[in-house]
């Protein structure tokens, strides 16, 4: 799949499911329905200065990585936007959840707002499905799997930002980890975008190279290696790890004050954050964004978030979450998996910091609890019992979705495509790099 590896670019096999997971259609389809609502909230949320000032406050004031985010945002406006355009690769996460009766119900985990992966390798695994139902299913089966062009419709998002920018020889810059993982993923994505438009060049570069590199020429405009930038791809730049010195957030307000569209910009990054989630989830909150329908449509999908604000909303939800842990996740500010504290541990993290504002940099959420299927998942760290080959699962969608636009006007806002994600039942977090969950697709019944 890969055929020019760089240094930086680690060949990994990503644990894939063997079969298509059952999914409830209604709640497929309500998530599909709602994502163009997602990007435009996003978009929205983004470009009111005020309401990201007033809502991150207290997160600023005890959560670092979100207060440098800001600072950059705070720095780019100051200075004078010099691209207002933003562009927005989305994915909106759900679980089914099952517990409250009969109906199931789609609930939204989280939205990513940078870096949303598995779009390569879900396009691909669903077609292997497709491939194998077809011969192995009936046609009423193959019927149930929902069509998946999430691959081309991104790069086609791809195009349509690069245009936009209005230079035909400038190139796509993916910014990369010092040594990626998920690189068959990133390439699929590359390589559609050349599909399309051979004539289009992708760069990629890591953090540290561009320390190197990068520079500002002539009316802010972005160079890397000399050659002009007109959209910057971040594929890393959300875990804190990323920005191990002061110089790569100096890198990364560089490269926010240029000419170049970056995906994500810089208040897209901020809207992604999880607080905004939280307080997004009261309904007049949201209605500030959102028509009433619409906001109506989406709040169907959230599920129950609380904050740890000072003041007596805030000490409620620290009684609930001590009161009955094994309910609830608690969550930092953080991307990429592996941060939530579940059941337990919620008591030993969250008793020391209860009486001060550290507790502000959680958020408390609903637990899911999805209902299990049976699957096939194989990958280098699966262990297979031969006698009982198969695994119970449990499944969390992602629906992809592109925005661009400015502060006044929408330019493209559509939902893309999906993926599905399944782990190992009992597994709290679904890593995919860490072996813990497989790219997956939906069977809808
Ligand atoms: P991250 O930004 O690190 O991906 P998420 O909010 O997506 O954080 O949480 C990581 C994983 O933890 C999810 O993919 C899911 O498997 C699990 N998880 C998160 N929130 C919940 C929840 N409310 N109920 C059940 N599982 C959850
Ligand atoms: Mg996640």
């Amino acid at each position: 799949m890969c055929t020019r590896v760089e240094e930086q670019d680690f060949i990994s096999v990503a644990p894939i499911a063997v079969f298509p997971s059952q999914f409830p259609r209604k709640c497929f389809e309500l998530a599909k329905e709602v994502q163009v609502d997602c990007n435009l909230l996003m978009h929205k949320v983004a470009h009111d200065n005020e309401f990201l000032a007033s809502s991150l406050k207290s997160t600023n004031e005890v959560d670092e990585f979100t207060r440098n985010i800001f600072d950059i945002h705070e720095k780019v406006l100051k200075a004078g936007v010099v691209q207002p355009l933003s562009f927005g690769l989305f994915r909106s996460d759900y679980m089914v959840d099952e517990s409250h009766g009969k109906e199931p119900r789609i609930r939204q985990i989280e939205v990513n707002a940078i870096a949303s992966s598995f779009v390569g390798l879900a396009t691909k695994i669903s077609r292997l499905h497709k491939h194998l139902i077809s011969k192995y299913g009936t046609p009423k089966d193959l019927q149930r799997l929902p069509h998946n062009d999430a691959d081309k419709n991104f790069a086609a998002s791809f195009v349509d930002a690069w245009e936009a920018y209005g230079n035909p020889s400038a190139v796509i810059l993916f910014v990369t980890e010092d040594k990626t993982v998920n690189i068959c993923d990133q390439r699929s994505l590359e390589f559609e975008i050349s599909a399309l438009r051979p004539d289009i060049k992708v760069i990629r570069r890591s953090l540290a190279t561009l320390l190197e590199t990068a520079k500002i020429r002539g009316n802010q405009l972005l160079f890397a290696d000399n050659l002009e930038v007109a959209l910057v791809y971040y594929r890393v730049g959300y875990d804190p790890k990323h920005y191990p010195t002061q110089e790569y957030w100096e890198l990364r307000l560089l490269i926010e004050r240029t000419k170049a569209i970056k995906c994500p910009s810089i208040n897209y990054h901020l809207a992604g954050v999880k607080k905004l989630q939280q307080l997004l989830a009261d309904k007049d909150v949201l209605e500030r964004f959102l028509e009433p329908s619409r906001a109506e449509k989406l709040s169907q999908t959230f599920a129950g978030l609380w904050g740890f604000d000072m003041g007596p909303k805030g000490d409620e939800a620290v009684e609930l979450a001590l009161s009955d842990p094994g309910r609830f996740v608690m969550k930092p500010q953080r991307e990429g998996g592996g941060n939530n504290i579940y059941g337990n541990d919620i008591i030993a993290e969250l008793t020391p910091i209860k009486g001060s504002s550290q507790r502000e940099a959680y958020i408390l959420m609903e637990m899911i609890r999805p209902p299990t299927n049976k699957n096939l998942l194989i990958g280098p760290n699966i262990d297979i019992d031969p006698s009982s080959p198969f695994h119970q699962i449990v499944s969390e969608l992602g629906i992809y979705g592109a925005i661009m636009g400015t502060s006044d006007q929408v330019v493209f806002n559509s939902e893309s495509g999906h993926v599905l994600r399944s782990k190992k039942s009992g597994v709290n977090e679904g890593g995919i790099a860490a072996g813990f969950g497989a790219v997956d697709s939906p069977i809808l019944y």
